[in-house]
């Protein structure tokens, strides 16, 4: 059996290329290697109480970027998450299995009790719940993670851990961080330091035009040129040439790694050629999320096709759950 991955998905769309490179890339791989559950995490977006409008808004364009992009509904689970009940069902009995106190010293939860104290409501507290249920419910072997989420998915393996023990069963497999190794790429910003990203506005969007995109990288910060090409590059001008061996052929890297060396580069030129570069990848997927976003019955099939799925495989878990809990119709 292939192992069952398992990637949640912030229900906050406009991806930048710095997502795209780092982890939806990755993602598309996976697919042809692993058996994949991909979801939109919109019940975890209702922490922040989003307008009913918006809610919808973001739910689309993340559906919308991801399978511009390359994931596949043939080949992956993928579905909202808010479209399976049965998730909110063993989140309820999974509540009763966690403690108040653990929650309590989650650093994220310290970090959003800190940050908006006038917001601190339980599904924020027991957003770590929510997150293991989502993994638990399909018995996934591995998750992705970032850093920032490497606790919670430690939490996922208490509460397998704790159920287990509890109930005297080896029911729940304990999830593993899933790890790309040598696949994994940060993608620095335009703005001379730092990785990409979407708060530091320094980012090239899967949606941006092509004159948005040369007008992006034509403003990236560089230096006043090499002064001395044996010295360390300097950040900006490394950042570039980090975009162009992500973007470029081995050929154009070598090219203006020469001119470097020499002294003779001309980072107009080099700018140019990048943003035909990176062009050449997003101005496809680009055309794809405009094609898919006008097209509401394409996505209500994917939503209806990923529900139908996912939900076969959470019912099972479910039923499984209750049955141990002692759950019987008379
Ligand atoms: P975010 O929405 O910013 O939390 O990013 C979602 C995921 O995209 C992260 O967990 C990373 O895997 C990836 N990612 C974001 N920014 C970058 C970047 N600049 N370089 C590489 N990967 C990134």
């Amino acid at each position: 059996m292939k192992e069952i991955v398992l990637s949640g998905i912030r229900s906050t769309g406009n991806l930048h290329i710095g997502n795209y490179f780092g982890a939806l890339r990755n993602f598309i791989r996976m697919q042809d290697t692993s058996n994949c559950f991909f979801f939109i995490a919109d019940l975890h977006s209702l922490t922040t109480h989003p307008d009913p409008e918006n809610f919808h808004k973001n739910v689309k364009t993340v559906l919308a970027e991801y399978l511009a992009s390359g994931l596949d509904p043939e080949k992956s689970v993928i579905f909202v998450q808010s479209t399976v009940p049965e998730v909110s069902e063993l989140y309820t009995l999974m509540n009763m299995w966690s403690y108040v106190g653990e929650l309590e010293r989650t650093s994220s939860f310290k970090e959003k009790v800190r940050k908006h104290p006038n917001n601190v409501n339980a599904g924020l507290l027991t957003y770590p719940v929510l997150m293991a249920t989502d993994i638990l419910i399909h018995k996934a072997h591995k998750v992705p993670v970032g850093k920032d989420q490497e606790q919670h998915l430690e939490m996922s393996r208490v509460f397998a851990r704790r159920f287990n023990n509890m109930y005297n069963v080896e029911f729940f497999p304990e999830p593993a961080a899933y790890n790309f190794g040598t696949d994994l790429v940060k993608v620095p910003g335009l703005d001379g330091s730092g990785k990409m990203g979407k708060s530091e506005g320094n980012g090239i969007y899967l949606t941006d035009d092509e004159k948005t995109v040369h007008r992006k990288v034509m403003r990236a910060v560089t230096d006043s040129g090499p002064v001395n090409p044996d010295a360390p590059m300097s950040e900006p001008v490394q950042n570039l040439f980090t975009i162009l061996q992500i973007v470029s052929d081995g050929e154009v890297v070598r090219f203006y790694e020469e001119k470097y060396k020499s002294g003779g580069i001309r980072y107009g030129d080099m700018k140019k050629q990048l943003a035909e570069d990176i062009c050449k990848i997003t101005l496809p997927i680009r055309e794809r999320i405009l094609e898919i976003q006008g097209n509401d019955k394409y996505l209500d099939e994917v939503v209806k096709y990923g529900a139908e799925k996912a939900r076969a495989s959470a019912s099972k878990t479910l039923a499984g759950v209750k049955e141990i809990m002692g759950f019987k119709w008379f």
